[in-house]
């Protein structure tokens, strides 16, 4: 079905038009019984779209799929990646379709994209569905990840289709509307250049300049200006993340994007217990996509990048390569920079601490909590209650009690400033056994827990009454948590 959809916003469909070799037109499936199961308000208002109209019989046509609005064109976008290291040179979108771009009130471009709308060109085997319980998670993890601060692609609505979808049991499945600053991933330009179209590449390039990059648009030379503001932009993303103590899971060079945002959660999860070696994903058996493996793996993604523009950046292959590999060696010191600096914030360093002091005590409060494998998120927050002088909920977590102790007294002699650490360090985050009670709930059709949830997650730094069992750590009776890619 195809129809008008009456929204007030115009939709264009830029990329559709402009790279015609890497877009197939194509139309959403059906949906035979549409359900709005959560919508972003907030996401829409600034996107100046109408919640009600949105909510509206009309407003679910436009978020399966199923009616285009006027200005949109959608497109399954092309893209190669590699895969656990190995390289797929026609991945692409084959259950999503990206509708169009809209202007966002910061005047910026978004992509408005939908995930899980039917089979696509792309599909190969897969089904083109999306299940509503993955799909929530989407919702709940990037919409967490946005209000932490962390640049990511968010989510406008999650719409169960009404139809069912053949997983290991029967399931709902749903549309993700995802709102993103583009599409654009490493492996867009891995494609690009795999189609042996210079012009093609230089097009891709120019597109991803004006859309993310400006001023690296002056440089002189300014691919390599682009190379270099992804290796930063990843450098700085890749370090929230860390600090954060977040899994992304399936850092593939397709879902690694030119703008700095996380994309595509798909197995992801936030650590408890610190623990470098912490992975979730299932189908990740060698763990190439653990915690303390993601800075490595974004540097690896990115000479992938590199490696797509090389013949953009000299004419030379050689002054090209040699050009390639001086920007990718400043990866290491931008994500240590930005790592360090996020973690002095943690810890309430004051401006101008000297270095001598501040770096021992990150790295031996590291060393203590990997020995303890306390709670990530709740130590952090309970530092700040020991720069309050309430040392007790932070030591109850640190078995070396000995240890903790001459640390903190070291640590409060540089008078931390416990508000500045309130400002950084979470309450709330999605914690795994509250995620999957959530989704859950949603599939058997209470919508009570997501919500809940949600609200917690929305405003992480701001500590409220009541909402204690969204700051605690999973029950022991959880066990291991295990994603399943997410699908
Ligand atoms: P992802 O793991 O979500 O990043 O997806 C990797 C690739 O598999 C992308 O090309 C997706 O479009 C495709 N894909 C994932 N699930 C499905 C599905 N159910 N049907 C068709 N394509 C899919
Ligand atoms: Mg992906």
């Amino acid at each position: 079905m195809s129809g008008t959809a009456s929204s007030t916003v115009t939709f264009d469909g830029r990329f559709a038009r402009e790279f015609q070799e890497m877009a197939i037109p194509w139309r959403a499936e059906e949906a035979p019984d549409p359900r709005l199961l959560v919508l972003n308000q907030h996401l829409a208002t600034e996107l100046g779209l109408d919640p009600d109209f949105l909510r509206s019989p009309e407003g679910l046509l436009l978020l399966t799929g199923n009616a285009i609005p006027a200005g949109a064109s959608p497109v399954a976008q092309a893209y190669a990646g590699h895969q656990f290291g190995w390289y797929a040179p026609r991945l692409g979108d084959g259950r999503a379709l990206l509708l169009g771009e809209i202007g966002h009130a910061d005047g910026r471009l978004r992509d408005i994209h939908l995930k899980g709308s039917g089979r696509t060109p792309f599909a190969r085997n897969g089904d083109g569905q999306a299940v509503l319980g993955p799909m929530l998670r989407e919702y709940i993890v990037s919409e967490a990840m946005h209000a932490l601060d962390i640049p990511t692609t968010r989510s406008l609505a999650v719409v169960a289709t009404g139809r069912s979808v053949q997983r290991e049991t029967l399931l709902p499945g749903a549309v993700l509307t995802r709102v993103a600053s583009s599409h654009l991933r490493v492996g867009s330009f891995q494609y690009a250049r795999s189609t042996g179209d210079v012009g093609l590449l230089r097009r891709l390039a120019d597109y991803a300049l004006t859309r993310h990059h400006r001023a690296a648009a002056a440089a002189e030379n300014q691919y390599l200006a682009l190379l270099q503001a992804v290796i930063s932009a990843q450098a700085s993303l890749v370090a929230q993340w860390m600090l954060a103590g977040f899994v992304h899971g399936v850092m593939n060079t397709d879902n690694m994007t030119i703008s700095g945002e996380t994309i595509d959660y798909g197995p992801c999860a936030f650590m408890e217990g610190f623990d470098p070696a912490a992975v979730y994903s299932s189908i990740d058996e060698t763990g190439r996509y653990a915690y303390r493996n993601q800075p490595l793996v974004a540097e690896w993604n990115l000479a992938r990048l590199a490696e797509a523009l090389l013949p953009l950046l000299h004419d030379d292959q050689e002054q090209a390569v040699d050009l390639a590999v001086g920007a990718l060696s400043e990866f290491r010191r931008q994500y240590s920079d930005a790592w360090s600096a996020g973690m002095k914030a943690k810890l309430g360093f004051r401006e101008g601490l000297d270095d001598d002091v501040a770096s021992p005590l990150v790295d031996e409060l590291v060393a203590l909590m990997q020995e303890s494998r306390s709670d990530y998120t709740s130590f952090f927050r309970n530092l700040g209650k020991a720069a309050r002088g309430q040392a007790e909920p932070a030591r109850g977590q640190v078995p070396d009690t000995a240890g903790f102790d001459a640390w903190v007294r070291r640590w409060l002699a540089v008078a931390p400033d416990a508000d500045a650490m309130d400002r950084v360090n979470p309450v709330y985050i999605p914690r795994n056994h509250l995620v999957e009670e959530a989704l859950a709930a949603a599939t058997s059709g209470n919508l009570g827990p997501l919500e809940g949830l949600l609200d917690a997650v929305a405003s992480p730094f701001d500590e409220r009454p009541g909402l204690e069992r969204y700051a605690a750590a999973a029950p022991e009776s959880f066990g291991p948590y295990q994603t399943f890619c997410g699908t």
